[in-house]
C-alpha cells in the first residue's frame, strides 16, 4: 500500500521474424538515491549550524518576493539583524558558547515570525528577516519585537546579548544589490547610535 519512486526500463525480445515476443522489465528502487537528493538540496539551501536558510535561499525567496511584488504588488520589507559585540562573546566564553548563542538567537526570532515571514542566516552573526505582506512601519514593528524578545532572554551561559537591526521596504524597480546596500546602511546606522536598536532607511536623518 505505498508509494515507492521506481527506475524503469522496458526492453523487447523479438522471434526470428521480428516480432515481439517478450517484454523484460527491470526496476530500480530509488528510494535511497531521492533520500540523498533531499538532504543534499537540503544542505544546499540551509544554515549547518542553526538550521535555517542559508544566503542562497535567502536571495532566491527575495527573487520571489520582487515577483510577487511586481505582479500583485505584495509588499515586503526586509530586516537584517547583527549581534551586538559578538567577538567579545566569543572572547570570554568561547566559540563553542558563541555557536549555542547563535543557535538559542535563532529560536527566539523563530517565536517572533508570523507565517509569512523567513529568517535566515546571512553569515557570520547576521542574519535576515524577510517580512512578507509587510510595509515598513509594520517591518520595523516586527524589527522592534525581535529586538526586546531577544534583550529579555538570558542565554545559557552567557547572560543578556543584544542585537541591533536595519529595516528597509522593497520598491518596485530596486535592484536586490540596492535592497541590500540599503538595509546595511540602516543596521550600520543602528550600531552608530548605541546598538541594541531599529533603525529603518528611509529615516528621518
Ligand atoms: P558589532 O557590535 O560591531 O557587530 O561587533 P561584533 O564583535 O559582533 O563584530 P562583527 O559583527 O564584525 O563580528 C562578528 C564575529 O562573529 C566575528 C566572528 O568571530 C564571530 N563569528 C562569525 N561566525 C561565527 C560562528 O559560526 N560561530 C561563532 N561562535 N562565532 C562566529
Ligand atoms: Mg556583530
Amino acid at each position: 500500500g505505498e508509494t515507492l519512486p521506481l527506475w524503469q526500463s522496458i526492453s523487447t525480445l523479438t522471434n526470428g521474424q521480428g516480432e515481439i515476443e517478450h517484454y523484460i522489465y527491470v526496476f530500480h528502487d530509488i528510494r535511497k538515491q531521492k533520500i540523498l537528493e533531499e538532504e543534499l538540496k537540503h544542505l544546499a539551501e540551509h544554515d549547518r549550524l542553526t538550521g535555517i536558510c542559508n544566503r542562497t535561499r535567502l536571495y532566491r525567496l527575495q527573487e520571489q518576493a520582487i515577483n510577487d511584488l511586481e505582479r500583485y504588488d505584495t509588499p515586503f520589507s526586509l530586516i537584517m539583524l547583527d549581534i551586538d559585540c559578538f567577538k567579545d562573546i566569543n572572547d570570554e566564553y568561547g566559540h563553542d558558547a558563541g555557536d549555542s548563542v547563535l543557535k538559542a538567537l535563532t529560536d527566539v526570532i523563530i517565536r517572533q515570525l508570523r507565517d509569512s515571514d523567513e529568517v535566515g542566516r546571512w553569515g557570520g552573526d547576521e542574519f535576515m528577516l524577510l517580512a512578507g505582506h509587510t510595509h515598513l512601519d509594520g517591518a520595523i514593528k516586527l524589527a522592534e519585537r525581535v529586538r526586546a524578545s531577544i534583550e529579555a532572554t538570558s542565554f545559557d551561559d552567557v547572560g543578556s546579548v543584544t542585537v541591533s537591526l536595519g529595516v528597509v521596504e522593497f520598491h518596485r524597480g530596486m535592484t536586490l544589490a540596492e535592497s541590500g546596500k540599503a538595509v546595511d546602511e540602516a543596521l550600520y546606522r543602528a550600531k552608530r547610535r548605541g546598538r541594541n536598536r531599529v533603525e529603518s532607511l528611509p529615516g528621518d536623518t
